[in-house]
């Protein structure tokens, strides 16, 4: 697809040099897989420390004028971004660009490409499971992507030749690439990393409430309350967005889990130690089967 034959991909615009779009530069750039990489972002103080860093090559808040010549433009901006953001790529994307993102959920991925972009087939969306609880530019690295699946979700429509490049480039950053169904992926996504961010905020908030000027429940919190709530210290926008762009997958994941937790009460309040010791039990088998299976790396 390149212009020239040195790089798969000659010129890559990464729209939100954050922590994933600065971890996509860095690991393409590394691979010799893209010639150059324009960054396109809202603060300029971000996009200077990207370039400082050898992240990026050049930046500019102007859309259009970073677009003009790509051939490829991933997208790595918060979920709620998505729609302004495609309507003004769609205006000035040039016709042979591919385009793929890394949003948490798929589904309105497609929706907004559908509903903004003339030909939708360019856009591959993509979702690495892979990250940090960090931020910014900064907080990127290479190897981010290493060994962790990169799931793609193709519209029935997408083009051939744009999904082989879009896998070539996700492979390239050293993810394991496989491919789903949008939907299929929001429903699994749901439970397994959107619900725990959601149980994550919600047990810091539970935890914060119980406590007044005189006592701070915090000053008792161990190794287990850090394990349960790192999460919790992700960036609040990115998990509103998150949790409003998957909402009907996710509410029924919290009636699970209130289910579950008030099978839980209903035992103590009964004293029915057996119902708790196979509650916990079945988590346990189900915990360590699957760090057995998967190392813990999904
Ligand atoms: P981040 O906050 O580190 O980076 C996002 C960047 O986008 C920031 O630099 C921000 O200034 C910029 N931005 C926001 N709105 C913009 C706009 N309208 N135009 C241009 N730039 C804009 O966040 P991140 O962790 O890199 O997340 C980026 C995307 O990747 C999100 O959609 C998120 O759901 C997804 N994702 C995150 C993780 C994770 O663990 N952090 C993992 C997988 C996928």
């Amino acid at each position: 697809m390149s212009r020239e034959s040195e790089h798969p991909v000659e010129h890559l615009v990464v729209i939100g040099v954050g922590l994933i779009g600065g971890s996509i530069a860095r690991a393409l750039k590394h691979e010799g897989f893209v010639g150059r990489v324009t960054g396109v972002g809202r603060s300029r103080e971000n996009l200077d420390r990207a370039r400082e860093l050898g992240i990026i090559d050049h930046w500019s808040h102007n859309i259009a004028e970073a677009v003009h010549d790509a051939d490829m433009v991933v997208v790595a901006v918060p979920m709620g971004a998505y729609d302004r953001l495609f309507a003004e790529l769609a205006k000035v994307l040039p016709e042979n660009a591919v385009v793929t993102d890394a949003g948490s959920t798929k589904q309105h991925a497609i929706d907004v490409a559908e509903k903004h972009l003339s030909d939708s087939s360019r856009f591959i969306p993509a979702h690495p499971i892979a990250g940090t609880e960090q931020s910014g530019a900064e907080a990127s690295f290479a190897e981010l992507f290493e060994d962790r699946l990169c799931i793609l979700t193709p519209a029935e429509n997408a083009d051939p030749e744009s999904l082989a490049i879009v896998n070539a480039m996700w492979e390239a950053t050293k993810s394991r690439v496989v491919q789903m169904d949008a939907k299929r992926h929001d429903d699994f996504l749901a439970s397994v990393s959107h619900l725990p961010h959601l149980a994550a905020f919600a047990l810091v908030n539970a935890v914060r409430k119980q406590g007044d000027e005189e006592h701070d429940p915090f000053q008792f919190a161990a190794g287990g309350f850090r394990d349960f709530t790192r999460i919790a210290s992700s960036s609040p926008e990115m998990w509103r967005d998150i949790a409003l762009s998957n909402s009907e997958a996710l509410a029924s994941n919290i009636d699970a889990l209130q289910a579950e937790l008030a099978e839980l009460k209903l035992a103590l309040e009964s004293g029915d130690g057996e119902m708790l010791l196979q509650s916990f039990s079945a988590a346990k088998k189900a915990r360590d089967e699957w760090l057995e299976k998967h190392g813990g790396s999904l």
